[in-house]
């Protein structure tokens, strides 16, 4: 029989408040890590993306705060604000009605403000290594109360180039507290960290060979470089998700990525890693809420992301390592949910997902659209091979089917079926292409040289 939180002894009021939120049953990594956190040892808490690490260390946490004390008794750091965000609210909504504070000190909002919200000593952070440290410089902040110190995400935060940061945090914390590292990933540069920081640590892993979701179908598709943003269009047109992710690799043209996307008519926002706190936190809402479908993310930006009704991912870009695909592939198929992921990669890309087949014991399917679903590209392949001979026997459509193979590979075609045109002189025919020509012109209007390019290249 499964553990219940009453036989983990959570005190209480989190026994109500968990009822209130609809969660019944301790998930696997919360059976395991509770025990050992309230014992009071260190540990690394290592489990699949949304398998309920944060209530895994905030239960325990929380319980060891004593609300009469004014002091500063857990720390929780985590590497962006969309995370800390989440983690806040979490907190918000475990405390709520209760003597518990909480406050948020993340890089981006007004230090000032920050510091004259220290005045009514919080009980719990949650905070980015940056801004604790730029506190703790100025005697704002202390952490020699603190009882539990908690990094999650503690691979990302060690990688983010604030190594020293995070270091400094550390070492604010008195030797005897006790500290929780927490990932679905920790390399071996994150374990000789915490060889460095924590004492004896428990390691806690649940099921470490099955490194994905079970709920998760892995899928892509395979197009040119210039193909992807418009294979990213069909796709969703194809798949219809009520919400989606899509990550790319690179920060600096994302404003460009994004005008590209709306421009084909998605319905996407970005997070921007330089955008203003208010303007992150007023599209990460805009998206919780539903109000567009597609999320464009990096890999920095989306980790740790836990966000309802996300049912695909999708990789303009694939992403850099397993660990990255991981984690992007993560923000779906949570809690037993399913999800779906598809990468969109050129011929030379392709190698990249064999490397994150081997690395992470999954399947990698390929797919290829082809009326209006998608299929196995072999079964697509055959099927565009009886078109071709179809259209063989019709002259005039080959030459159009021909031209637009021309400048694609033979996948290409697969994904993108050339319609045979109709022909010009039947009076039917003459309507759909001069409709098809006005709508085409319409959406050409204005058009980046790129797309107009493109639209061409299909014609
Ligand atoms: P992880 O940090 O492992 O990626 P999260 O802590 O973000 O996962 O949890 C994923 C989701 O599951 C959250 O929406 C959380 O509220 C929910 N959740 C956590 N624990 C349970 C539980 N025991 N039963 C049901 N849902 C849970
Ligand atoms: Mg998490």
């Amino acid at each position: 029989m499964s553990t219940s939180f009453e036989q983990l002894q959570i005190a209480q009021t989190y026994l109500d408040k968990l009822k209130e939120l609809g969660i019944g049953e301790p998930t696997p990594i919360q059976t395991e890590a509770i025990p050992v956190l309230k014992q009071g040892s260190d540990a690394i808490i290592q489990s699949q993306t949304g398998t309920g690490k944060t209530l895994a260390y905030l239960l325990p946490a929380l319980e060891q705060i004593d609300p009469t004390q004014k002091q500063l008794q857990v720390l929780v750091v985590v590497p962006t604000r969309e995370l800390g965000m989440q983690i806040m609210q979490e907190i918000e909504k475990l405390t709520a009605g209760g003597p518990i504070r909480s406050q948020s000190l993340i890089g981006g909002a007004a230090v000032v403000r920050q510091v004259e919200k220290l005045r009514l000593h919080p009980h719990i952070v949650v905070g980015t290594p940056g801004r604790l440290l730029e506190l703790m410089k100025i005697k704002k902040l202390t952490l020699h109360h603190v009882k539990i110190g908690v990094i999650d995400e503690v691979d990302q935060v060690f990688e983010l180039g604030s190594m020293q940061d995070v270091e400094a945090v550390l070492k604010g914390m008195l030797k005897s507290s006790q500290k929780v590292f927490v990932s679905a990933t920790i390399p071996q540069s994150t374990e000789q960290a915490a060889g460095r920081w924590l004492k004896e640590p428990v390691i806690i892993k649940i099921n470490p060979s099955q490194r994905t979701a079970e709920t998760l179908e892995h899928l892509y598709v395979v197009c040119q470089e210039r193909e992807k943003i418009d294979t990213l269009r069909r796709l969703v047109r194809l798949i219809k998700p009520k919400s989606a992710i899509v990550f790319i690799n690179v920060t600096d043209d994302i404003a460009q990525v994004v005008a590209k996307l709306q421009y084909v008519g998605l319905s996407i926002e970005a997070l921007y890693g330089e955008a203003s706190k208010q303007d992150r936190a007023k599209v990460m809402g805009s998206f919780r809420d539903g109000k567009f479908q597609l999320l464009l993310a990096t890999d920095v930006a989306a980790r740790g992301l836990d966000i309802e009704g996300v049912t695909h991912v999708f990789h303009l870009d694939p992403a850099t390592n397993a660990e990255y695909y991981l984690h992007r592939v993560g923000r779906t198929g949570r809690m037993g949910r399913e999800g779906t992921t598809i990468s969109i990669v050129t011929p030379k890309e392709q190698f990249i997902l064999d490397k994150f087949e081997k690395q992470l014991g999954i399947t990698i399917a390929p797919k290829a659209m082809y009326e209006g679903r998608l299929v196995d590209p072999a079964q697509d392949r055959s099927a565009a091979a009886m078109r071709s001979r179809r259209e063989a026997a019709r002259p005039r459509e080959a030459a159009a089917v021909r031209t637009s193979a021309a400048s694609m590979d033979a996948r290409e075609v697969s994904a993108a079926p050339a319609k045979p045109a109709a022909p010009k002189h039947t009076a039917a025919g003459g309507k759909a292409v001069s409709k098809a020509q006005r709508e085409r012109d319409r959406k050409s209007k204005g058009a980046p040289r790129w797309l107009k390019e493109k639209q061409q290249n299909k014609e």
